[in-house]
């Protein structure tokens, strides 16, 4: 299971981890280097100090060490000095000393070595070639002039064993203090990551009490740190976007219901006022067709209500493709001619025929459809609608114009809401139902394009801006 706490504790002891281990390694190699050099210094020291002990003494080579000079305390733990001949002057215990190395290296350069075994013990080994003169002075009957010059071999050795010691010693402190600092580090880092993670467990208690009833609560960031701040805010932004999609679809299914409710009455009333009695052909046959034009009402509103669903839904994206403007505006022109002549109202357009819009044909028969139905029902006797379209910056512009009542300045905005009406007797009257500007703005904005509603006391403008092929 995924713990953002466990992955706190985890991290924070990894980074402990590695912070240990380094330090750790370095403090031990620096141990051990420090224990080395000094190994080697006094190793060299030694070979030095017994080289200038060897001396001449009536013609043979001898280790005369200072009355005062203590052996034990001040020399390495081993030596032996080797006579030109191979033959031994002077050394410690065999019992206590290494494999000597053999051979003499160049005079007066040290050569280090390691012998020894790891079941017997590893030795450091300093090897030194040094000449040893003798001069005569005569006194003491000596042939004089002739000086005596011998090659020595010195050498010198400490035993790893010490270091060793020490440094596993020092190995296993380090250890205890690592794991030490990993339980103290484990425990607090629990400490902390529960305290860290305790806002979330309080933001997650103030969302439990939101509900669908109470969508009003909001969260009050006083409380929290402010690194919580904008996350509360975006909360507190998805609860007031969701309100409002909550209420507009309670306010939604109330006035679909609201406005299905009359038509059904309509058809009920006329069906119980038919039985009432017995009726005539003529009688029965106008109740039908009123009951069958409340019905077509009802079924265009029904379509409408499932495309704004689907449109919602994402389910309607425009199948785009390059078409020519007059051909549609035609097309729409032609398919309201029956009502305008109703009306006795003018129809025209003047839309060049060169003008290519880059969208999908069907949805926008649609919205000019509807646009220009409006322009037709909502105009007074022998009016007037145009449709004109010009390319402007932003694409290509559509405008559906008539010489209506107009629309008041108030009411403008609203136009395009879900049911709304400016005044609802009217469109009663010409069998709206309120849901055709709503429809078509969806679909210009799923074109990418704008609807624009503008309007005076002589007529409106619809105009739509919509992508150019
Ligand atoms: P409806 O089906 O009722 O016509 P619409 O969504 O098409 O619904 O229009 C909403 C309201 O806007 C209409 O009820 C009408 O009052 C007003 N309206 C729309 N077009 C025009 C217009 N060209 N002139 C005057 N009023 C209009």
């Amino acid at each position: 299971m995924r713990s953002l706490r466990l992955k706190l504790i985890l991290g924070s002891l990894l980074v402990l981890g590695a912070v240990i281990v380094s330090f750790s390694l370095f403090v031990y190699f620096a141990k051990r280097h420090n224990l080395l050099s000094l190994m080697d210094s006094r190793l060299a020291a030694g070979v030095q100090a017994i080289a200038s002990h060897v001396e001449f003494d009536k013609g043979s080579l001898l280790f005369e060490p200072a009355e005062d000079y203590d052996i034990q305390r001040e020399l390495p733990q081993a030596y032996r000095i080797v006579a030109p001949n191979g033959g031994v002057i002077a050394q410690t215990m065999p019992g206590s000393s290494p494999g000597w190395p053999t051979g003499s290296p160049e005079e007066g350069r040290p050569v280090w070595t390691e012998s020894g075994t790891k079941k017997d013990g590893r030795w450091r080994v300093v090897t030194l070639s040094l000449s040893v003169t003798d001069e005569p002075d005569g006194a003491e009957g000596e042939s004089p002039g002739v000086d005596l010059i011998a090659v020595v071999t010195v050498q010198c050795a400490a035993p790893f064993g010490p270091v060793s010691r020490e440094l596993r010693e020092l190995a296993s402190q380090l250890a205890v203090l690592a794991l030490a600092a990993f339980l103290v580090a484990g425990g607090g880092s629990f400490l902390l990551a529960g305290r860290a993670l305790r806002p979330i467990r309080r933001i997650n208690e103030a969302l439990a009490n939101v509900s669908e009833t109470r969508l009003d609560e909001r969260l009050d960031p006083g409380p929290f740190d402010k690194e919580l701040h904008p996350l509360i805010g975006q909360l507190n932004a998805a609860l007031d976007r969701l309100n409002k999609a909550f209420r507009r679809e309670r306010q939604f299914t109330a006035d679909v219901s609201h406005e299905l409710r009359t038509p059904v009455a309509g058809i009920l009333s006329t069906i119980e006022v038919l039985l009432r009695k017995e009726r005539s052909e003529i009688e029965l046959r106008e109740a039908h067709e009123d009951n069958l034009e409340i019905a077509r009402t009802m079924e265009s509103m029904i379509e409408r209500l499932l495309l704004l669903a689907r449109m919602d839904a994402g389910k309607a994206s425009p199948a785009r493709k390059p078409t020519s403007l007059a051909a549609l505006v035609g097309e729409v022109l032609a398919a309201a001619g029956l009502e305008a002549q109703k009306r006795n109202i003018r129809l025209s357009h003047d839309v060049d025929a060169a003008l290519r819009a880059d969208i999908d044909s069907e949805q926008m028969k649609i919205v000019l459809g509807n646009l220009v139905d409006n322009a037709v029902r909502y105009n007074r006797p022998d009016g007037s609608v145009t449709v004109g379209a010009r390319r402007s910056p932003e694409g290509l512009v559509v405008e559906v114009r008539d010489s209506g009542m107009g629309i008041p300045a108030d009411q403008l905005p609203l136009v395009f809401d879900r049911f709304h009406r400016v005044d609802p007797s009217r469109s009663e009257e010409t069998g709206g139902c309120g849901l055709g500007l709503s429809i078509a703005r969806k679909i210009v904005e799923a074109h990418g394009g704008r609807i624009l509603a503008s309007s005076s006391p002589s007529g409106s403008v619809f105009s739509i801006v919509l992508p150019e092929a």
